[in-house]
């Protein structure tokens, strides 16, 4: 018995794919020119396919579970349930129109054409807003369809927007904002229940460590009060004293979001010899 996990073969959601799986621990080997291959530390088989068919895949059960975009989970239309959301993979999908068209709103797409990857989702979004534009689907380089007059406007996924710049294009009009996402299959056997539940407390707790820093730092005892406030920790800080009398060694973690302010902080309380270290794990 073991877990099939689909992951891209190659392309933007391959790497942190395959990163995330082998963070926690699983030992699966790159897949170029392969189509599967065997964790060697877990009871899952990894599966290299094109994003596209990883939602059906998945829906079939031939897959367990996977990792694709919601751009093209939601585009696919699939019956599958979304696990958890995993913070790679991000960008929006957008309507883009020439750089010098004054796009007043959806309205300014009525009678136009639009060319995209995504026929579903801009029909949606079309159908949503009652626009009445004609879709034109082209399965790549979608932003080159306005200049060789295919279409007036396109629905592509962007994330600097300079492909669409490069183009002479400017996108107008967010549909979806998008990130990678772990799939299941409806119907999953209790055995195969179990490992995905042990994989996803693995895969929290890798994302978890990645939003931490351990600190380290030293306190003078009469500042010990504050400097505890300041970094909480998991439960508390640990406190430690120094080798030099009236002065201790303080030891948590912290979020990376507050980090600097809190830096800032511990430094006007009298902290000194702050150090902050990466976490690989972290277990609540
Ligand atoms: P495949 O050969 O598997 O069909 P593809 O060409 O359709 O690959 P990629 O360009 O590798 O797809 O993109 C895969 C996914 O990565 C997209 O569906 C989207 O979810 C995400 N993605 C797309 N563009 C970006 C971007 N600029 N930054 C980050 N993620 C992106
Ligand atoms: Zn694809």
């Amino acid at each position: 018995m073991s877990l099939k996990i689909a992951i891209q073969k190659s392309g933007r959601l391959h790497d942190d794919s395959l990163k995330l799986l082998n963070d926690c621990g699983l030992g699966v080997k790159n897949g170029h020119n392969q189509l599967k291959s065997n964790a060697e530390n877990f009871a899952a088989e990894v599966y290299f396919l094109r994003d596209d068919d990883i939602p059906q895949y998945v829906e079939d059960g031939v897959a367990h579970i996977g990792f694709v975009g919601e751009n093209v989970l939601y585009e696919k239309n699939r019956s599958v349930d979304i696990v958890e959301r995993v913070g790679f993979g991000k960008c929006r999908l957008s309507i883009a129109v020439g750089k010098n068209e004054d796009y007043t709103g959806p309205a300014y797409l009525d009678g136009k054409k639009i060319a995209t990857s995504y026929p579903f989702l801009t029909q949606k979004f079309l159908t949503e807003n009652g626009v009445n534009a004609e879709i034109h689907e082209i399965s790549g380089s979608v932003e080159l369809a306005p200049g060789i007059g295919l279409a007036d406007a396109v629905c592509d996924l962007v994330s600097s927007g300079s492909t669409l710049f490069m183009n002479g294009l400017k996108e107008v009009q967010p549909i979806l904002q998008s990130q990678a996402v772990l799939i299941k299959t409806k119907e999953l056997q209790p055995d195969q229940q179990k490992l995905l539940d042990q994989l996803v407390f693995r895969i929290r707790s890798v994302r978890k460590a990645k939003r931490y820093k351990y600190v380290l730092l030293n306190a003078p005892n009469d500042a010990l009060e504050t400097v505890i406030s300041l970094l909480p920790g998991m439960r508390s800080p640990t406190v430690l004293p120094l080798a030099e009398s009236g002065w201790s060694s303080v030891h948590s973690v912290i979020e990376e979001d507050a980090f600097w302010t809190k830096i800032e902080q511990l430094k006007a309380a009298g902290a000194e010899g702050i150090l902050v270290v990466p976490i690989e794990k972290m277990i609540m």
